[in-house]
């Protein structure tokens, strides 16, 4: 195995990390109309901390909870009634499903189409091989790991809208977990829509934070990306509004062998081993939480040159990169919105254009 940044031992837990916290409520003057309500959830294997402001935060914030509740039903590989464990144990027969469950994975389907397989539902066996589900952390034999790449590759996967059935080939397993939190978070700017709420900050574990509307004093939100290379710092401020902020780095779910050698929790599905990619941090701002939950995951696999093709390609989104040579790319609709700061202050900063 490669040696994967070997001194990236400090590396730490959550990914871009709300510095937004300390302002909410005292920037502001509060009234009955922007008066803060929290909520916390766990859900999704991670804390989802919730803030609305206004006078419906607080029913808006209930149904959200309930929502991301019943997804969570759906979509865990561990709860033995939900929908993806039964897909993982039906040995190739059809299974019946929500449409929800339908349209995540077709979209994740797409997505895989378009990134070259960056993002692929199906390497769920190989994390489990590496422990990375159980936290009973190993690294696999080089022949363990050929013969789970085999079951690798989610374009098999058929779904069928008309009998609402899904249909994994025998042995295939799935893990929506790199975009479930994506996904509820859209459901959640939803539910903030149908309640009239203006302001709200949805944290999703970190790694996916949700700017709904501005702040409350009408200014933008401040969120941190995490330094990848020491989890008590920044590497930069993003100050945005009316969007969400995906990240995905190495630190969050790692373990170090004996050499040193550290192994994280995103895969290469070509090599059925954490991705190598020289990107150390990818964080993507969008509209779409879904759409930046996976396409965060599919850039640190894809690498620096292959994510930048992709949304010269694609677009509709933005993005700040940073590599393993401490360099950030940042995509020319948000330079002026990202401050790098401590480390990275003198980093080499390249704003990229269409
Ligand atoms: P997190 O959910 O930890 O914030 P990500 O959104 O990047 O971070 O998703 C990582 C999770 O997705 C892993 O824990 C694993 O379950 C799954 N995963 C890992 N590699 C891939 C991949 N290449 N494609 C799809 N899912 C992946
Ligand atoms: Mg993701």
């Amino acid at each position: 195995m490669k040696r994967l940044f070997p001194i990236l031992l400090t590396v730490c837990l959550s990914l871009a990390l709300a510095a937004c916290a300390a302002e909410q409520g005292t920037a502001v003057t509060e009234t009955a109309e922007d008066e803060a309500v929290s909520v916390q959830v766990f859900a999704m294997d991670t804390y989802i901390d919730l803030t609305a402001y206004g006078p419906n935060a607080e029913a808006a914030l209930d149904e959200i909870a309930g929502e991301i509740e019943t997804l969570d039903g759906l979509l865990s590989v561990t709860d033995e009634n939900s929908e993806v464990y039964a897909l993982n144990h039906a040995d190739g027969a059809a299974v019946s499903v929500s449409e929800t469950t339908r349209s995540l994975i077709a979209f994740t389907q797409t997505l895989s189409a378009q990134c070259g397989g960056a993002l692929d539902i199906s390497v769920y066996p190989l994390a489990l091989a590496w422990g990375f589900t159980t936290e009973d952390y190993r690294v696999p034999t080089d022949a363990g790991i050929a013969d789970l790449l085999a079951l690798v590759d989610e374009s098999q996967i058929v779904v069928d809208d008309e009998a609402g059935t899904v249909t994994l080939p025998a042995g295939m397993e799935i893990d929506l977990g790199a975009v479930g939190k994506g996904y509820a978070c859209d459901l959640a700017r939803e539910i903030l829509a149908e309640y009239g709420v203006e302001h709200a900050l949805l944290n999703f574990g970190s790694s996916t934070i949700c700017l709904y509307g501005d702040k409350p004093d009408g200014s933008r939100w401040r969120v941190a990306v995490q330094d990848p290379e020491d989890d008590s710092t920044y590497a930069g401020i993003l100050e945005l509004e009316g969007c969400v902020v995906d990240t995905s780095g190495g630190y969050e779910r790692y373990f170090t062998d004996e050499d040193g050698t550290v192994y994280w929790h995103i895969l290469d599905p070509e090599t059925g081993r954490p991705a190598d990619s020289g990107l150390i941090s990818a964080t993507i701002v969008s509209e779409s939480g879904l759409n930046g939950d996976a396409l965060s995951t599919a850039c640190f696999v894809m690498g620096l040159d292959k994510s930048i093709d992709y949304w010269r390609t694609y677009g509709g989104f933005e993005f700040v990169f940073i590599t393993e040579a401490h360099e950030i790319y940042v995509s020319e609709g948000i330079a002026d919105s990202f401050t790098p700061v401590y480390d990275y202050e003198d980093a080499e900063i390249t704003v990229v254009s269409q």
